[in-house]
C-alpha cells in the first residue's frame, strides 16, 4: 500500500503538506464510513485506497458495510436505476424490505463516531440511528438530475435528516435545504490500474489476448451495457476503417450475474461480423490488464449514451491518451473539447474525431498531455482526500461557533 509521501513525486510536496496540516486539526475525530460493498465498484475502490491514507494521518476512521439479502440488493439496484431516471416499478412491499434491512443494520452497526459518512442510497435510511451530537453526511455517487419522482421522494425523507450532502458534479445534484458539497471522484495514480507499466507487461497482455500491435489500437473499456454503446463504437470504427487502417479493442467484464450483459455481448459479436481487426474481450476483473490495454492504445473511446462520472476517461487521460468521448455525465468535466480530448455527440462525430486523431498524431499527443495535466490537478486521490478533510472540518464550524 502506498504512503502519503509516495504521492509527493506526482502532485508535489505543497499538496501533501496541506493534507497533513488539515488532518492535524482532525486528529482524534472518529469518522465512520458506511457503504454497501467492500469490493467491486468505484465507491469501494476509492475507500480501499483512501482509508489507509486517513489512518496514516491519525484520523480515527472505520468502514462498515451493510448486510442485506439478495432481495434487498435487487431492490436497491432498482432504486439506483430509478434515481438515474429509468422507468422502473418499485412496489410498497419492496420499499418495506429496504426499510427493514436498514433497520436490521441499525441493530448490528456500532455508530459511535463524530462523523457518519453514508455512501449512496442503499444505507441512506440508517440516518434513523443518528445520535445527538453527531454529524451525518450523505454522499451520492450517482447522477440525481432526473430521478423518478416517487422514488426520489421516498428517499428524500431520509436525506433531509442529514447535515450535509455531497454530489460528484453540480449537474448531478438536487435542490435540497441542506449544506451541499461538490466533490468529484478520483483515481489513484499508484494503483494497479494506473501505475506506470514496463513495456514487457503491456506486450504480454497484448499477446495473451492475441492483439498484434501492427496498427494503431482504438479501445473502449466498459461493461457490456447498451448505455456504453459498444455497437455504436463498432459502427464508428467501420466508418474510420474505410480511410485509416486500425484495430478496435472492446474489453469488458464478464458480468455473469447480469443476463443483459450476455445479450449485449452477443449483439456486439454479431456487429463485429468476424472482422479480424476487432477484438472483443470478455475479461475477468483485472486492473493490471485494464491498465495495459489502455496504455497499448493509440486512442481511447468512451461512446456512452449515459454516464456517471466516467472513470475510464479519467484513467485514459491520466495515461496521456487522446480520448474521444460523448459529452454525457461527468465526461465534459474531464474533457475540454479540442484541448484535453475530443467530445462527440453521435457515431459519425466519434468516427470523425477518431480519424482526425489518427491523421494527426502530434495533435493527439498534445490533447493527451493536456488531459493528463487536467487529471493531475483535479481528479487524483490526493485532491479527493483533501476535499474530504475540508468537508469534515467544515462540519465542526457553524457560522461563528467552532466546535473543535
Ligand atoms: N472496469 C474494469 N473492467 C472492465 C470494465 C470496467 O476494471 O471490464 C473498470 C474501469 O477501468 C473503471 C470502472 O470499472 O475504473 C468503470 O467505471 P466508469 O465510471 O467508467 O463506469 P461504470 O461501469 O461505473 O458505469
Amino acid at each position: 500500500m502506498a504512503n502519503l509521501n509516495d504521492y509527493q513525486n506526482i502532485v508535489g510536496s505543497a499538496i501533501i503538506e496541506d493534507i497533513k496540516l488539515l488532518a492535524e486539526r482532525l486528529k482524534g475525530k472518529r469518522i465512520l464510513m458506511i457503504n454497501s460493498t467492500a469490493v467491486g465498484g468505484g465507491v469501494a475502490e476509492i475507500l480501499n485506497r483512501m482509508l489507509p491514507l486517513l489512518k496514516e494521518l491519525e484520523i480515527d476512521i472505520r468502514w462498515e458495510v451493510i448486510k442485506g439479502g439478495e432481495q434487498f440488493f435487487d431492490i436497491t439496484k432498482k432504486i439506483h436505476n430509478a434515481l438515474h431516471g429509468k422507468d422502473v416499478e418499485i412496489g410498497s412491499q419492496e420499499l418495506e424490505v429496504y426499510l427493514e434491512t436498514n433497520k436490521a443494520n441499525i441493530q448490528d452497526i456500532d455508530f459511535s463516531a463524530d462523523v457518519v459518512f453514508i455512501h449512496d442510497p442503499q444505507p441512506a435510511a440508517l440516518i434513523e440511528a443518528r445520535g445527538d451530537v453527531q454529524r451525518w453526511i450523505w454522499r451520492c455517487h450517482i447522477d440525481l438530475s432526473q430521478p423518478q419522482k416517487d422514488v426520489w421522494n421516498f428517499l428524500k425523507k431520509f436525506i433531509l435528516k442529514y447535515d450535509a450532502t455531497v454530489f460528484s458534479a453540480p449537474s448531478f445534484s438536487q435542490k435540497l435545504p441542506l449544506r451541499q458539497f461538490l466533490i468529484p471522484p478520483s483515481i489513484d495514480p499508484l494503483s494497479e490500474k494506473n501505475k506506470p507499466l514496463p513495456q514487457e507487461v503491456i506486450d504480454k497482455v497484448l499477446e495473451k489476448y492475441q492483439i498484434p500491435d501492427d496498427k494503431p489500437i482504438i479501445t473502449q473499456i466498459s461493461r457490456f451495457d447498451r448505455l456504453k454503446d459498444p455497437v455504436g463504437v463498432i459502427q464508428a470504427y467501420k466508418m474510420v476503417k474505410r480511410y485509416n487502417d486500425c484495430r478496435l479493442v472492446l474489453a469488458g467484464g464478464t458480468a455473469s450475474d447480469d443476463p443483459e450483459g450476455q445479450i449485449v455481448y452477443e449483439e456486439v459479436k454479431a456487429a463485429a461480423d468476424s472482422d479480424p481487426d476487432i477484438h472483443i474481450i470478455l475479461m475477468p476483473h483485472n486492473d493490471l490488464e485494464v491498465n495495459a490495454l489502455q496504455r497499448a492504445s493509440a486512442i481511447i473511446v468512451q461512446k456512452s449514451i449515459r454516464e456517471g462520472f466516467g472513470l475510464t476517461v479519467t484513467e485514459a487521460l491520466w495515461k496521456a491518451k487522446p480520448v474521444v468521448a460523448c459529452a454525457v455525465g461527468g465526461i465534459p468535466l474531464q474533457i475540454k473539447h479540442k484541448y484535453s480530448g475530443l467530445l462527440c455527440h453521435s457515431i459519425e462525430g466519434a468516427a470523425f474525431a477518431i480519424k482526425q486523431l489518427l491523421n494527426n498524431p502530434e495533435y493527439a499527443q498534445t490533447l493527451g498531455r493536456n488531459g493528463r495535466e487536467h487529471v493531475k490537478n483535479n481528479f487524483l486521490l490526493t485532491r479527493h482526500l483533501r476535499d474530504y478533510l475540508l468537508l469534515f472540518l467544515s462540519l465542526f464550524y457553524d457560522r461563528d461557533v467552532i466546535y473543535l
